[in-house]
């Protein structure tokens, strides 16, 4: 059975109360005396966004080992079935009214689910790298944002360096660049275009999970606690930002990447799922027409900021703190605003 986030909050209120259960530090889990032994504070019950292994309201006793994986039975087995209305006869149900009043925006699916992703094989983290270091990397980026190589044992792979994309602590995706920059490789695939010789990707990323389902540092929005998100394009405008801005241990506030210059349904899902409440966007300067889409998407749902990158060819990377602090105190602005300004540029 599937939960709104309404019915989702109260059976959490009331499964607190019925289990004098109280949140974890993290905030994923109840923590309460077993229902089935009695043991206290061994039984867990999840209640943190779906992921691959788990689900809301899976539950489990670390004394006696038992569990229970729906909703459905975790009430019944604490007594409370009452808590869960259970859809009623099909023969008579009335006819759906979405069918006939089609809302504007329809209620499409959100399918979050992810596959765990391998790394490439003879992968392994590492804490400095010639290619990050001269991209600005310290020693809190390797620390905070794992990074790593195939240490020329994976010949697919020996000339890039991998980021493994995490979601609630799983691998569900990497992002492989080759330490070229870009306009080596330019050079090298005109000739090789010529010559027959093998053409260099840039990027040679995971293809088992759409990259529109994935949010690069998202285990830095904590839940109902991270209340303000910047949204970015890549990764490393994640890191620079962090860096220059001093963010790495700030829980209320996380920068995340989307990919690219939009964001999905599914990605904006993941972040109301968290209880984000403020979003600022800060892609590239020169994303004038896809900032003005994502703000105006986005406003649905969130209070919604743009931080204004004023030149165009740069991104966070190129920018020092000072040019940074300056957007977000002289640059921030609303989507109106933003729309009005750049008429008048
Ligand atoms: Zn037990």
């Amino acid at each position: 059975m599937e939960l709104s986030h309404t019915d989702k909050k109260f059976l959490i209120a009331e499964i607190t109360r019925e289990l004098g259960a109280a949140k974890d530090g993290g905030g994923k889990n109840l923590i309460a005396r077993c229902p089935f032994c009695g043991k206290p504070g061994k039984f867990g019950v999840y209640i943190g966004p779906p992921t691959v292994r788990k689900k809301p309201f899976m539950s489990h006793c670390f004394s006696c080992g038992r569990s229970t994986l729906t909703p459905e039975q975790l009430v019944e087995q604490i007594g409370r079935p009452d808590l869960i209305l259970t859809p009623t006869a099909e023969l008579d149900a009335p006819l759906d009214a979405t069918l006939l009043f089609p809302l504007d925006t329809p209620q499409e699916e959100i399918d979050d689910r992810l596959d765990i992703v391998p790394l490439p094989p003879f992968y392994r983290r590492c804490f400095a790298h010639p290619y990050l270091n001269g991209r600005g990397f310290t020693m809190d980026d390797f620390e905070y944002f794992p990074a790593g190589t195939t240490h020329g044992l994976n010949r697919r792979w020996d000339d890039y360096v991998l980021f493994p994309i995490l979601d609630e602590g799983d691998t569900v995706g990497y992002v492989a660049r080759h330490t070229w920059a870009k306009a080596k490789i330019d050079a090298h695939n005109r000739r090789a275009k010529r010559s027959g010789d093998y053409k260099i990707l840039r990027y040679r990323n995971s293809v088992e999970n759409d990259f529109v389902k994935l949010l690069y540092n998202y285990d830095a929005v904590i839940e109902d606690e991270t209340d303000t998100v910047v949204l970015v394009e890549g990764i490393f405008d994640v890191v620079a930002l962090v860096r220059k801005l001093e963010l790495y241990d700030n829980t209320r506030a996380a920068v995340v990447a989307t990919f690219g210059k939009k964001i999905s349904r599914t990605q904006v899902f993941k972040l109301q799922n968290k209880g984000v409440r403020t979003v600022v966007i800060g892609y590239d300067g020169d994303a004038v027409e896809a900032i003005k889409k994502t703000a105006a998407e986005l406003s649905q749902w969130f209070d919604v900021l743009v931080a204004d990158i004023p030149d165009p060819t740069k991104d966070w990377e190129d920018l020092n703190p000072e040019e940074i602090y300056r957007i977000f105190s002289d640059r921030l602005y609303t989507p109106s605003e933003y729309r009005l300004r750049k008429v008048q540029e």
